[in-house]
């Protein structure tokens, strides 16, 4: 039985049905802090199995002891925590408090419960400026805002107690930019309030909800002059979990990027959206985004090596399809 921690939320449930898929039991912890029960029931129709659910939070040490002992857990996803950079700004202790003494209070219940193997959602955030690109995970690691620093705290907790305790299978998985949705369009990123991420933002504007993207910023030093990043379909990202679950059979706290390895600007994700959705994307280029990088990409030999072969396959035309299908099917999200 593995437990998923925040699995009803965007990434978190698409690796549910990965799981599912692969024939392992699930149960989600999840305090619905930033998504809905529906993502589950939907979960369960395309995978037509079931899943439990708890109604919980991490930071509630003895009830994840509890569920660790009661489900008979032999490892943990670990996905529920916060994740806006802009929020994380202005209220960092919440990020603190969330992310990192959530974090702790799930370990020390793993600790007394004897289940000692975890992958662990990190960021590419967690690399800061970029000294070169691509990014390989020995990059010197330095956050450059509150969101970042707490998934560096994470990891550093994380090899201080592989270091003190070998017995424990410590994967940290550095996502780049997941987007896309399931096939299906039954399960996808809902995002509540205005979205901060591109592609949320994108589709909105395909499907009407708002009037156009803002570019943040049309100066950088790229062949359009739009910010670049490492675009990852949803569904590649949940595999390269399961596949990390198989690989931490062995004892050993490693860490893994998540990404394509290659990179699109702004301006040809939007084109590739309107191409995919057949609807117009208007855009007006604005000032750059304070924080904001030119660049970001993935090195992914590791991630071949270490995850059995393991590799993202869907290109940026998928995604943006898949994307689409989420949004024109759920124009208000789950609860609209
Ligand atoms: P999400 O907000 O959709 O999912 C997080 C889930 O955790 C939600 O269901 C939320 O209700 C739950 N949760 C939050 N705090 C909790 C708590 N204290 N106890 C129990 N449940 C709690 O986010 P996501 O995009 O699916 O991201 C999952 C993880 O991946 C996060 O840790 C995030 O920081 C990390 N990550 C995300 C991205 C991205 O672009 N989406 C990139 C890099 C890393
Ligand atoms: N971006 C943009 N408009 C938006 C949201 C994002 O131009 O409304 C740009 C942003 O400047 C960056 C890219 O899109 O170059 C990806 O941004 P996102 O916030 O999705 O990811 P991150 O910056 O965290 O990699």
């Amino acid at each position: 039985m593995i437990l998923v921690t925040g699995g009803a939320g965007y990434i978190g449930s698409h690796t549910c049905v990965e799981l599912l898929n692969a024939g392992k039991d699930v149960v989600v912890l999840d305090n619905f802090s930033n998504s809905s029960r529906t993502s589950l029931e939907r979960v369960q129709q395309i995978c037509r199995k079931r899943l439990a659910v708890v109604d919980g939070d991490i930071r509630d040490q003895t009830m994840v002891e509890k569920v660790l002992n009661e489900f008979g857990c032999t490892a943990v996803i670990h996905f529920a925590g916060l994740k806006s950079v802009f929020d994380s700004v202005t209220s960092p202790l919440d990020y603190y408090d969330n992310n990192v003494i959530g974090t702790h209070r799930l370990l020390r219940a793993m600790q007394a419960s004897h289940v000692k193997r975890i992958i662990f959602s990190s960021s590419a955030t967690v690399y800061g400026d970029p000294k070169f690109l691509p990014y390989t995970e020995d990059h010197p690691l330095k956050p450059v805002n509150p969101y970042g620093q707490t998934k560096f705290v994470v990891e550093e907790m994380l090899r201080d107690l592989s270091a003190s305790d070998s017995t424990w299978s410590i994967g940290i998985l550095r996502y780049f930019n997941p987007i896309g949705a399931h096939e299906s369009g039954l399960i996808g990123e809902d995002p509540k309030g205005v979205p901060n991420n591109l592609l949320p933002f994108v589709a909105q504007v395909a499907v009407g909800r708002r009037d156009r993207l803002n570019v943040f910023g049309g100066d950088y030093d790229t062949p359009d002059g739009t910010g670049v990043r490492d675009y990852i379909h949803v569904v590649d990202l949940a595999q390269g979990h399961v596949a990390a679950l198989a690989s931490l059979e062995q004892p050993a706290c490693i860490a893994v990027n998540l990404g394509t390895g290659r990179g699109y600007s702004v301006l040809e994700v939007v084109k590739a959206f309107e191409n995919a959705s057949g609807k117009p994307v208007p855009y007006e280029i604005r000032p750059r985004r304070s924080g904001d990088i030119a660049s970001c990409y993935a090195a992914t030999d590791r991630a071949e090596k270490y995850l059995g072969g393991w590799r993202a396959k869907r290109n940026l035309e998928t995604m943006c399809k898949d994307h689409w299908r989420w949004q024109s099917q759920n124009p208000n999200g789950y609860d609209g």
